[in-house]
């Protein structure tokens, strides 16, 4: 048989291009929103309220009392790659604030309707701007493009509409927006517990009560009784561990050997980025095992900071996977530690429980 003549190669449109970049950082909703997060904490804010739609796919809108963006700044803001958080190259290894390459708004702008409200301190005004596909666009169709003046409070409200909507096989992927609206207060829930001195709160349209409810001088034990509740609080224990060796400092609440439920919790930063890690996991159920009955899990808050030189953090867009140098001697000092704890903490209870 004759070959078929090859087809030839082309460049994808820019637009696809933009689209399957903003498709591989934002899966569902909770990812668009925990970027916002921590562009609303990075922007020194004390207050974050987020109301949701649908489990955010009709409308995400968090609003903070930060620093605002600049006017002038408003016509690149959502273009890809634009921030104020990064410089050089080298800046990577010493960033220390929670966004580093600019694409979250881009990316957001790419699959949803975005709208931007946002006022700084020397403005007289707020200014409010609509984004589609990384530029700013009009209201309606016919008038300006230009931001417009607006009344506001001091910080930035960020509004995300129809999340997907340009993207069908998307859309088909989500079930339940409950679920979905689930990961949401996961997701706020852990900030609400790593960010002391923020108040968070997170709210379904149409309710009149929030599902979460921090107050900025919450301690973190406090917010973790509001979120997971006193069997959880009344069990915790404090812990600390740092190895200058290592380039680490850890510290966190730990559960008790009178605590156990059928699942580990683990709410995990890395330098202050929610992350998730599945050797820490296993190494701290494996810690636990032999304090607690079988099947038996703990709860962990575990804050890790890591000597960004040591951090590859230049891994993958979504920056759900850190990798970190001396893994496996930094999970056994905490660990270690850990035992520590849980064997001076009520020794009568663990005689009564199998190893
Ligand atoms: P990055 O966080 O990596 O810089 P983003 O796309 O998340 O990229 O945000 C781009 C820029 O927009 C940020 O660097 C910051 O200057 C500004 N910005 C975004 N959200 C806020 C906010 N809530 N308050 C103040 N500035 C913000
Ligand atoms: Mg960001």
């Amino acid at each position: 048989p004759v070959p078929h003549a090859p087809k030839r190669i082309k460049a994808l449109d820019q637009d696809v291009v933009n689209k399957i970049a903003a498709g591989e950082i934002i899966v569902a909703p909770v990812h668009a929103l925990k970027e916002l997060i921590e562009n609303a904490v990075d922007a020194g804010s004390t207050s974050l309220e987020i109301l949701a739609k649908d489990g955010g796919l009709k409308l995400l809108q968090i609003t903070d009392n930060g620093h605002g963006i600049n006017r002038d700044d408003l016509p690149i803001l959502c273009e890809r790659f634009t921030t104020s958080k990064l410089k050089t190259f080298e800046d990577l290894t010493s960033i220390g604030t929670y966004g580093f390459r600019g694409e979250a708004l881009a990316s957001i702008s790419h699959i949803a309707h975005l709208t931007i409200t946002t006022k700084t301190a020397d403005s007289s005004c707020a200014w409010r701007a609509h984004y589609a596909d990384g530029k700013l666009v009009p209201a309606k169709p016919g008038q300006s493009a230009d931001p417009k003046p607006t009344a506001g409070r001091g910080g930035t409200q960020i509004t995300v509409e129809d999340l997907f909507y340009n993207v069908p096989s998307r859309q088909k992927a989500f079930r339940s927006p409950s679920e979905e609206y689930s990961k949401i207060l996961g997701v706020v829930g852990r900030y609400a517990v790593h960010c002391t001195g923020v108040a968070f709160s997170c709210k379904k349209h149409g309710d009149s009560a929030t599902s979460i409810s921090t107050p900025s001088n919450a301690s973190t034990v406090d917010c973790i009784r509001q979120i997971h509740g006193s069997a959880v609080a009344n069990e915790l224990v404090e812990f600390a561990v740092s190895d200058p060796k290592w380039g680490f400092k850890a510290s966190g609440w730990t559960t008790n050997a009178n605590y156990h439920v059928k699942k580990t919790t683990i709410l995990l930063f890395i330098n202050h980025r929610s992350v998730e890690s599945s050797a820490i996991k296993k190494a701290i159920e494996q810690t636990y095992s032999t304090f607690l009955p079988k099947g038996g899990h703990p709860f962990i808050y575990l804050n890790l900071d890591i000597d960004p030189q040591r951090v590859d953090v230049n891994v993958h867009p979504t920056k759900r996977e850190v990798n970190f140098l001396n893994e496996d001697e930094i999970i056994e000092c905490i660990c270690d530690e850990i035992k520590v704890k849980l064997s001076s903490v009520d020794t009568s209870r663990t005689f009564t429980t199998q190893s």
